[in-house]
């Protein structure tokens, strides 16, 4: 373990303990939940777009589980904001694992990408373009 894997496991750490954007928005254009079983990690998304319906302006979330879903659903509520939805749904597996920055065991994946899947399919539905009422990471 090189000294920046660590730094990205302190990383890891003070998202999971001091959440960024934790909590509701007061006018979420929309919010989406989903879960992964395999670990019991839920994550609920609320987002605000800008007046171009386009743009996300603001990102908070509530949720529970391990660290890595968590801490992944933190350090994403940040990035989220300044966003447009077309680039939200260009955003992969390997995004959410950079971001991270540390090795995710295949087990893991899944407790990694929870956030973003909720986020994309949060705006999927939006648009019009999926009907589930809640994300699982099952399929
Ligand atoms: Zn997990």
């Amino acid at each position: 373990m090189g000294l920046g894997s660590d730094m990205y496991r302190q990383q890891i750490l003070d998202h999971y303990k001091n959440p960024r954007n934790y909590g509701e928005l007061e006018d979420p254009t929309f919010t989406h939940i989903g879960e992964n079983p395999m670990c019991g990690d839920e994550i609920r998304m609320d987002v605000e777009l800008a007046d171009d319906e386009e743009t996300i302006e603001r990102v908070a979330f509530q949720g529970d589980g391990c660290a890595i879903s968590q801490a992944s659903a933190s350090m994403l509520s940040g990035k989220l904001a300044g966003k447009t939805l077309e680039e939200l749904q260009e955003m992969d597996r390997d995004d959410v694992i950079d971001m991270l920055g540390v090795d995710i065991s295949p087990m893991r994946v899944k407790c990694a990408v929870l956030a973003e899947k909720v986020a994309q399919d949060g705006a999927e539905i939006y648009r019009g373009e999926l009907d589930v009422d809640k994300t699982t990471t099952e399929d």
